[in-house]
């Protein structure tokens, strides 16, 4: 894998799917829902 690739992956499972980049996270919406609830984001849930 390139370091470029690595860029469009979720940094916590690497998974391609579904890339949260609203906020410059970079997680997928799994993640970045579990993410969510201890950052506060439940509102965009
Ligand atoms: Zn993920």
């Amino acid at each position: 894998m390139s370091e470029k690739s690595k860029k469009n992956v979720c940094k916590r499972c690497g998974r391609k799917q579904g890339l949260v980049r609203k906020y410059r996270i970079y997680l997928c919406r799994q993640c970045f829902r579990e993410i969510a609830k201890d950052m506060g984001f439940e509102k965009y849930s």
